[in-house]
């Protein structure tokens, strides 16, 4: 069954939000109204809780209903992990989710292709990033640290390797019958980027959000959702608010001090921080060793989740 053709009139749209349009706009409904007249099941948009019964809130055309009233009736549910887990599952699995995922993360590479011509000519973050991923490539990881530091004591010997590197790459960027600007080209940097293995804080935090009822956030730091050239770890596009995992090691003052950035920490996160308010996007910072501290980050992020902003 697919969900995306109107079931008034047949009509078939690109995703939610455009059947959401549709129906309101064409039809005068509701996404509400025409969910409930659907797709809404028996028992759905009452409370899980045993004895509660509450009314739960309304997510969308995709998600339906939520299906627990309060924060505190989910903490309370015996399953409720197991129905977390369920939930997610079904959800990454629905061929409609992936369809839709693969298309925009496509469309967001080509539109930002700039940024991915900044990233190869400069960008030490992404070239760190790709060198951890490389690492799970190789047998022995030792054996690779050797090589990306052999070349890393090459550059520092010899600066101008560094230099004629980046120079290669911005004059393959500048030719535009060079392999760098084809869409093969971009697909592959994409492709590598969502193969990348989430990082031990994005797995505890991903963790804390299937205990946090009504979550809208997904990990987008698979390149899946990009906002003004920043590629967010965890988005909620509905409410607008992202969630940056700050490593402790990669984002301190000294390591950033090492690549010319000489903000304190302070500023470093307000910085990020106001890139995304200039999109409209409100956005948590959490340190890696805050996402080890499972309740007091649980509860910083509901915090965040709740806050009119
Ligand atoms: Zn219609
Ligand atoms: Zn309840």
């Amino acid at each position: 069954m697919n969900k995306l053709v109107c079931k008034i009139c047949n009509k078939e749209c690109k995703s939610f939000k455009s059947l959401a349009a549709h129906t309101r706009q064409k039809h005068k409904i509701s996404k509400k109204n025409y969910y409930d007249n659907f797709f809404k099941t028996k028992n759905e948009g009452k409370c899980k809780f045993i004895g509660c019964n509450n009314d739960t809130r309304f997510y969308n055309l995709n998600r339906g209903y939520s299906e627990f009233c309060s924060q505190k009736c989910y903490n309370n549910f015996p399953e409720r992990l197991e129905l977390a887990k369920k939930i997610a599952t079904e959800r990454m699995n629905n061929p409609v989710n992936i369809k839709l995922s693969s298309e925009n993360c496509k469309k967001q590479w080509i539109e930002n292709k700039e940024y991915i011509k900044l990233m190869t000519t400069k960008n030490s973050e992404f070239r760190i990033k790709q060198a951890k991923w490389q690492e799970d490539k190789y047998k022995d990881p030792k054996e690779r640290r050797k090589t990306s530091e052999s070349i890393k004591k090459a550059y520092d010997k010899k600066p101008e390797l560094r230099i004629k590197a980046a120079n290669h790459s911005k004059k393959m960027w500048d030719d535009p019958n060079s392999k760098f600007n084809t869409e093969e080209y971009l697909i592959k940097i994409m492709d590598f980027f969502r193969k990348g293995k989430k990082s031990k804080p994005e797995k505890n935090i991903e963790e804390i959000l299937l205990e946090v009822e009504g979550s809208f956030f997904k990990y987008t730091g698979d390149g899946s959702f990009w906002i003004n050239r920043k590629n967010p770890d965890f988005t909620d596009v509905k409410n607008k608010k992202v969630i940056e995992v700050f490593g402790d090691y990669y984002h301190s003052e000294p390591f950033r001090k090492k690549y010319g950035d000489i903000l304190s920490n302070e500023q470093h996160c307000i910085n990020r921080i106001n890139h995304f308010k200039e999109s409209g996007y409100n956005c948590l910072i959490l340190w890696e060793h805050e996402t080890k501290k499972f309740e007091e980050c649980k509860n910083k992020i509901i915090k965040f989740i709740n806050e009119e902003l």
